[in-house]
């Protein structure tokens, strides 16, 4: 009897929708900015990772048009063969130049630049210790590499510290891997204490600055310039696509680290380099996050704005602590955080529920952006205030 090797599918479905975790996407039209076009019709956007409010600036347009013009639509192969432009350089260049580093990697996304810079530094013989909220690309970097892997809960340093005490001298090299700006949640890591217990142990330490990254620190440079941990030895991995409008991710670091990357890493060398469009659009973004500090000002002035107007006028919403333009508050069930998120679109407020598998509890995520107006955030705290009294 030949049993339908597929059926699990469905049935897999069905589990996924009874438990209120089915995921669907929604359509947007228009350029994107502190509005959008969502299934045709005009709502604020507190959805998007373009904090800066770059991915629609038309220096970035202009920059990614010319760069097709010239070179074409596709890199065309790997960065090893036929796929490196000079113009991947200078933007290797340039984020080296803002993170302060001796060298700069860029790859075709900020998912593969952690898979491929996790799986090129530690293999079987080698622990990685992962804070457990960290992305999905940390977490699958570090079963890829097929090192032993040790979670350590959310920021608890002791029981990271405890962990190195017990299991370091049974492995060949360490590696700490920790968000930055953690992405669900909003606030940060602990990174000096981090860097303090890698130089204790001897382990290296990899920080990914996704969502810091034009966004933290005084230059933008990101979380580890915000804490002042610049000039230590660290592996900064980052992408192109959040504050920078762009597409594409990098690895910054010491020029051995780099060169050793553009050797071993499988997420680079075989895959197609990032096209000319996107390349050339992080470069102007880069320029823009170095020449105008004024656009990260004001997004901090609407993140402030805004959680003073939350604490204000809807404190009864259970807010996860916070540092960056993230703000999540919890919701009871995944059911209750899609009736929120649907409320809040109903309102003309674009911020989505975030369930499990993503997060261990449901929440409503929103950021902000340097592009918000005033009105839009009061707009958004009055259909909070509206949602809590419905
Ligand atoms: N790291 C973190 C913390 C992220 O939030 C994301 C994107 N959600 C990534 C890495 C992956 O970046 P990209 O979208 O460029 O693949």
């Amino acid at each position: 009897m030949s049993i339908d090797p597929y059926a699990w599918l469905e049935q897999s479905l069905e589990t996924i929708h009874r438990a209120d975790w089915y995921r669907s996407v929604q359509t947007i039209d228009g350029l994107c900015g502190a509005t959008v076009l969502l299934e045709g019709r005009e709502v604020i956007n507190f959805a998007s990772n373009d904090y800066l409010g770059l991915a629609g600036d038309r220096r970035l347009i202009t920059a990614g048009v010319a760069a097709t013009e010239k070179f074409g639509t596709g890199s065309t192969g790997s960065r090893l063969l036929s796929g490196h432009r000079e113009l991947h350089r200078e933007l290797e260049k340039a984020i080296a130049s803002l993170k302060q580093t001796e060298d700069a990697l860029v790859f075709s996304s900020g998912y593969l630049a952690n898979l491929g810079a996790i799986a090129a530094l530690v293999g079987k013989r080698d622990l990685i210790l992962s804070d457990q909220y960290n992305h999905s690309s940390l977490k699958n970097g570090a079963i890829l590499s097929g090192a032993a892997i040790l979670e350590y809960p959310h920021c608890d340093i002791t029981v990271l510290k405890n962990q190195l005490i017990e299991q370091r001298e049974n492995y060949r090299r360490c590696l700490i891997l920790t968000d930055s700006v953690f992405s669900m949640d909003g606030d940060l890591c602990p990174l000096p204490a981090l860097i303090d217990i890698a130089a204790e142990f001897s382990c290296m330490l990899l920080v990914d600055e996704a969502h810091a990254t034009g966004v933290m620190g005084k230059t933008g440079a990101g979380c580890v310039e915000h804490f002042n941990c610049t000039g230590k030895q660290l592996i900064q991995i980052g992408t192109l696509s959040k504050a920078l409008g762009s597409l594409g991710g990098y690895v910054a670091g010491s020029a051995t680290l780099i060169d050793f990357l553009r050797n071993r890493a499988p997420t680079w060398i075989y895959t197609t380099g990032l096209s000319p469009a996107d390349t050339a659009a992080a470069l102007a973004a880069i320029e823009i996050v170095q020449q105008e500090p004024q656009r990260r000002s004001q997004l901090w002035e609407n993140v402030a704005y805004l959680k003073k107007l939350m604490q204000e006028q809807v404190s009864e919403l259970k807010l996860l602590p916070s540092e960056s333009p993230i703000l999540c508050f919890q919701l009871p069930t995944a059911a209750d955080a899609l009736k929120a998120g649907k409320y809040l679109k109903d309102a003309g407020i674009f911020a989505p529920a975030i369930r499990p598998p993503t997060v261990p509890t449901s929440r409503i995520r929103i950021s902000a952006m340097a592009t918000h107006q005033p009105t839009q955030i009061e707009k958004l705290v009055d259909a909070l205030r509206e949602f809590v009294n419905y």
